[in-house]
Order: C-alpha cells, then sequence, then structure tokens
C-alpha cells in the first residue's frame, strides 16, 4: 500500500496539466495511468520517421488562449494548417468531384510544431519520472473519513485527494465509487459525451506531396459520399515529410484495417490518381476500438451533450474526491484547451 497527497487518475493532457502545475507548487502527487503510453486523446504516430500522424488532437484556434499559453510557457511553437485555398468538394454521389476555391477564412487552424505529442512529452518533462504510473488502471475508490483508498490493477494506495481526469461517461461507467455516487451525477455523467470519443482518423504517409503539385487540386478534401468525409495536407512544419490525413465515417468501427486502408485508397484514387497507391505507411486511430477512451452509452447522446455540467464542479466523497478533464471545463469543454483549463483548474483546488 502507497499514500500520497494528491493521486490523479488518467496522464492525458487534463492528467499532464495538473500534475506539472502541481510539481510547480511544490505539491507532491501520484499520476496513474492505464495505457502504457501518456497522451491519451493526443496520439502522434511517427513510424519509420516518416511525417508525423496525429491520430488524435491535432487542431487549435488562436481563441484557445489557456491553450496557446501554456504552449508558449513550454516553448513550443505552431504552424499554420495549409489548405492550398482550394478543396476537393463531393457534394453527392452522382455527380463527379469538383474542385472549388475556399473563401477566406478569417479564422486559421494551427498545428503543434513536431506534433501534438511534443507537448505531452514536454509537460512529462517537467515533472519526476517516479510520479507517474502507467499500465496501471484504476479499479475501484472507496471514500473514509481520513482518506481515499484506490485499488487499481497493480495494488491500493491511500490518497487524501482524488483527481478524476477521466471523460464523464467512462470514469462512472468504469471506476466503482464507494459510497456511491449521488445519482445526479451518475445520470448526467452517463449522458456526457465524450468529444470525438466515436471518431475514426485515417493517415497515409507519402515520399512526395503530389496534391501540392502544378494543376494539382491540393490537399483539402470535403466528401459527402465518403467515406473519407475531411482530408487535410499534413506535411510537417519543415515542409520536408509529408502526410494526408482525414477522418473516416465512423460507421466504418468494424470492418478490418486492411478494408478501411482499402476503402479510403479508393475513395482517394478518384481524385488523384494511381499514385495514391504508392503510399509509405497507412496508419488509423478507431477510437471506439479504445477502452480507455470509449464504452458505449446507453441513450443516444448528441455531440458535446452535458460538457461542462456545474455539476462537475462540485467535489464529492466528503470533499476528497475532483472531477477534471476536458469535458468538465466551462470554456472549450472537449478540446484540448478545455482540458489544460480544467487540470489547472483542478490544480488551484489540491
Ligand atoms: C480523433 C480525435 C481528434 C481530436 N481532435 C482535436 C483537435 O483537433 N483539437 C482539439 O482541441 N481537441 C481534439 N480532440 C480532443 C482532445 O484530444 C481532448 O480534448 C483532450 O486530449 C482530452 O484530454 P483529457 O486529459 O481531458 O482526456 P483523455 O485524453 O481522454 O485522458 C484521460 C486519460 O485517462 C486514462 N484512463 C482511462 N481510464 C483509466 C483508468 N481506469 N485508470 C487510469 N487511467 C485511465 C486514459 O488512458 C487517458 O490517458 C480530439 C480527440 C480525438 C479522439
Amino acid at each position: 500500500m502507497t499514500t500520497t497527497e494528491t493521486l490523479i487518475i488518467g496522464a492525458g493532457l487534463t492528467g499532464l496539466t495538473a500534475a506539472y502545475e502541481l510539481h510547480k507548487a511544490g505539491k507532491p502527487f501520484l499520476l496513474i495511468e492505464a495505457r502504457d503510453r501518456i497522451g491519451g486523446r493526443i496520439l502522434t504516430s511517427r513510424t519509420d520517421g516518416g511525417a508525423a500522424l496525429e491520430l488524435g488532437a491535432t487542431w487549435l484556434g488562436k481563441k484557445h488562449q489557456e491553450l496557446i499559453s501554456l504552449l508558449s510557457e513550454l516553448g513550443i511553437g505552431v504552424f499554420e494548417q495549409v489548405t492550398g485555398g482550394r478543396a476537393i468538394y463531393e457534394a453527392i454521389s452522382t455527380s463527379p468531384p469538383q474542385v472549388v476555391q475556399l473563401p477566406h477564412n478569417d479564422e486559421p487552424s494551427y498545428r503543434i510544431a513536431g506534433g501534438s505529442e511534443m507537448f505531452i512529452r514536454e509537460l512529462r518533462s517537467k515533472i519526476l519520472s517516479t510520479s507517474v504510473r502507467l499500465d496501471e488502471a484504476v479499479l475501484a475508490l472507496k471514500g473514509t473519513p481520513d482518506y481515499v483508498e484506490v485499488t487499481t490493477a497493480k495494488g491500493v494506495y491511500h490518497a487524501g485527494i482524488v483527481i478524476s481526469t477521466l471523460p464523464p461517461h467512462l470514469f462512472t461507467s468504469k471506476i466503482q465509487v464507494s459510497p456511491a455516487l449521488p445519482s445526479q451525477l451518475l445520470n448526467i455523467a452517463q449522458q456526457t459525451h465524450t468529444w470525438m470519443g466515436e471518431s475514426i482518423k485515417v493517415g497515409l504517409r507519402y515520399a512526395k506531396p503530389f496534391w501540392r503539385e502544378d494543376g494539382a487540386p491540393g490537399g483539402t478534401i470535403f466528401s459527402n459520399v465518403g467515406p473519407v468525409s475531411e482530408m487535410y495536407d499534413h506535411t510537417n512544419i519543415e515542409e520536408s515529410k509529408y502526410a494526408l490525413k482525414g477522418f473516416l465515417n465512423s460507421a466504418y468501427h468494424s470492418l478490418t484495417r486492411e478494408e478501411r486502408r482499402d476503402m479510403v485508397l479508393t475513395q482517394l484514387r478518384k481524385y488523384f490518381g494511381d499514385v495514391v497507391d504508392d503510399y509509405l505507411a497507412y496508419e488509423e486511430g478507431v477510437w471506439r476500438q479504445e477502452p480507455y477512451t470509449f464504452v458505449p452509452y446507453a441513450s443516444h447522446v448528441l455531440p458535446h451533450q452535458h460538457n461542462g455540467h456545474p455539476i462537475f464542479r462540485d467535489t464529492y466523497l466528503d470533499g476528497r474526491l475532483l472531477l477534471a478533464g476536458s469535458e468538465t471545463a466551462v470554456v472549450y469543454p472537449g478540446y484540448m484547451d478545455g482540458a489544460v483549463r480544467s487540470g489547472k483548474r483542478v490544480a488551484l483546488l489540491v
């Protein structure tokens, strides 16, 4: 049995931000993560040293002030998403795809220099490596007058304060809490959407950016026909490694990886020809298959439903259990900015 003043559940962006803030404040903590990696819904794939493919969070805007401020504090840059000014647009299956001019965008999107993973790696590098434990799922919390007993797959901890950074639906589905949490909280958490939890991201690395060549339509794709609904140029900031990355209709989660890859290639061949088959690597993130992100809902929930609900700002287990995570943030819930805000807010309560 290990004793700690504060135990943070989940080493996603919220958990790592909270840990970083506690570290700066000189307050001890332990961060327990179920997966064998940090980052949660931030996942950058770097196979073969090619372009870093974001299989999770990718874009931010200038409006995401807390996120931008933390990135700048850590010395991490951002760069504008390339659109090329044009897009391939497929309105209906009975009409051929068209190339359309994109209107001027007053609020461009930005990507994190070096990949979103740089952000979480940098946060982790600031805290003691002994305060992070990976591959250890939290299973149960039991409130007592003096501490919370935390049972994980590997042991038992006594913590003065426990911070959950799991999406509320996941937290209340997977972690058994006693005494039981109030039914109002359970009902709302069970109907709180986990942002992007159902999504499928696909990416293809290429040796050359054929979509950027003279006369080529560019790498921006919007399709109502699918199966890829949106795709973007995913070249690195140095413009030396090339990729296309987009979203696949989430209904295809039950197909095999090869079936999804073939569907993506078939669609891209329509726009660019056989050159799409010369890919160096195909990568995908099927988030619905990730048990530490997604659990099925008992009833239909709408995107962002109940995100930022005030009930998540109450404390539980006699003030010893605090709820955090991007979906609990009041501002930009579900996004990286919400995760940073939530991590900072909860660290101040400890
Ligand atoms: C495909 C996709 C695309 C996205 N695109 C964008 C984007 O472009 N811009 C943007 O701003 N946001 C985007 N997001 C959302 C963004 O990723 C999240 O808002 C943010 O990463 C959430 O961080 P978090 O720490 O709150 O939650 P999570 O990242 O979900 O972290 C929770 C952590 O808890 C861990 N965990 C789960 N169960 C247990 C357990 N029982 N015990 C211990 N640990 C556990 C998980 O493994 C995880 O590490 C995207 C998300 C996805 C999936």
